[in-house]
């Protein structure tokens, strides 16, 4: 029974139990405000470091978590590498269908590429039609295998906007960090952007670089040897 309003208080509903007052006042005000600033605080944390069209990861957040993992690698020696993906042509899918559309395309192809990555990974907003995943302990030949992964998949799934069916395709550009220089992050992302642009310019829905130089496939292991000679 509460003390207060006299009214019994439910037992053995769980539901009910989060919502109720710890002091046991059934439509307790204070309560009521406590959990709904605590809903917008969540919210707020959500979007402090996540993109609100897509979910993945903020820019700022990506910045971190970069530095972060490039920090491991330097003392762990393990390498870490990061992608960068950019959707081709996506300015004519604006003008054809419309700005909504293209939020609509954009959501449809972040979601498809979320589901073809690692736990591990983070996936990240760039900027616009931009995207970058950081891929932690992981070698410039996985990342690749990665890559190419992620650009089949799209290029296969193809999209449904106002009713027509469309192709959209992307290009990639890969680099690792194996922790022997001191690379800054915006280096890092830079050399990425090199072969983002090479792989624009080799005529777009391609990933760059698409083979390791001078690598002796003799100290390749088997997977790795499969992903690159498939
Ligand atoms: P390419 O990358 O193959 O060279 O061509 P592109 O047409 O994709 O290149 P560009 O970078 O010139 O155009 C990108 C377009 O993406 C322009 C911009 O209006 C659009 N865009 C960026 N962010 C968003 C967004 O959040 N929503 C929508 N609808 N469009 C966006
Ligand atoms: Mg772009
Ligand atoms: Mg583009």
């Amino acid at each position: 029974m509460n003390v207060i309003s006299g009214q019994p208080v439910p037992k053995n509903n769980t539901a009910k139990k989060t919502k109720t007052c710890p002091a046991g006042i059934i439509d307790c005000p204070v309560h009521e405000k406590y959990e709904s600033l605590k809903k917008a605080y969540r919210r707020l944390k959500r979007f402090s470091i996540r993109d609100e069209l897509t979910g993945y990861y903020n820019y700022s957040f990506l910045v971190t978590t970069l530095g972060n993992e490039m920090e491991r690698t330097r003392r762990s020696g393990l390498p870490c590498c990061i992608i960068l993906a950019d959707i081709d042509h996506f300015k004519v899918i604006n003008d054809e269908f419309g700005h909504e559309s293209g939020n609509q395309a954009i959501k449809a192809v972040t979601r498809l590429w979320k589901q073809n990555i690692r736990q591990v990974d983070y996936p990240c907003r760039y900027g616009g039609e931009e995207f970058l995943f950081i891929l932690p302990n992981e070698k410039l030949v996985n990342a690749i295998q990665t890559a190419e992964r992620l650009r089949e998949k799209l290029e296969r799934h193809g999209l449904c906007l106002k009713k027509q069916r469309i192709r959209l395709t992307a290009s990639f550009g890969v680099s690792e960090y194996n922790g022997m220089s001191q690379y800054s992050v915006n280096e890092l992302i830079e050399k990425a952007d090199q072969f983002l642009y090479q792989a624009k310019h080799a005529g777009r829905n391609c990933t760059c670089p698409n083979h390791l130089p001078r690598t002796d496939p003799q100290q390749l292991s088997m997977a790795e040897r499969m992903a690159l000679y498939k």
